[in-house]
């Protein structure tokens, strides 16, 4: 089995700690764990569409645990149908129809109540995952043995 370093897990201490940016700190924390291959070896669960993949992927560093949905692309049609042209100038990566996945802290979501959850999107649909959920499914888990994924 291979475990995660403390020097990980301080790494990652040091980096949140120090930012005034919650949310920006734990997104360029997963960024910097995925240029660096390192994914992987944090990881305790898996959503996936049955039909494209990856959907959202949990890791846990230490006692924080995080989320990450997959950027994706609509249809022009649904596109069209599910936004609004406000959103989809400010926040795709295109100016249009390619949406950025986003980086969660899923303790601090499931502090706001069992209702509250994440959107992990792709191209067949949007699936909302609840915060207190994740924490049960990976409560057990050993970061790197993510076990079977969740498929929608
Ligand atoms: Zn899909």
């Amino acid at each position: 089995m291979i475990a995660v370093t403390d020097d990980l897990v301080q790494w990652f201490r040091d980096l949140v700690d120090k930012s005034e940016d919650h949310k920006q700190a734990i997104h360029d924390a997963y960024q910097h764990l995925e240029n660096a291959g390192l994914i992987s070896r944090v990881t305790v669960h898996r959503y996936l569409c049955g039909k494209c993949g990856p959907r959202a992927t949990i890791i846990r560093i230490g006692d924080r645990t995080l989320a990450r949905t997959k950027d994706y692309k609509l249809s022009p049609g649904l596109n069209e149908q599910r936004t609004v042209e406000s959103a989809r100038r400010r926040r795709t990566l295109d100016g249009n129809r390619h949406w950025p996945g986003h980086t969660y802290d899923v303790d601090d979501l499931a502090d706001g109540g069992p209702t509250v959850g994440l959107d992990a999107s792709c191209r067949h649909g949007t699936a909302t995952i609840l915060a207190v959920d994740i924490l049960e499914v990976t409560k057990n888990v050993v970061p790197g043995h993510p076990g079977k994924p969740t498929l929608f």
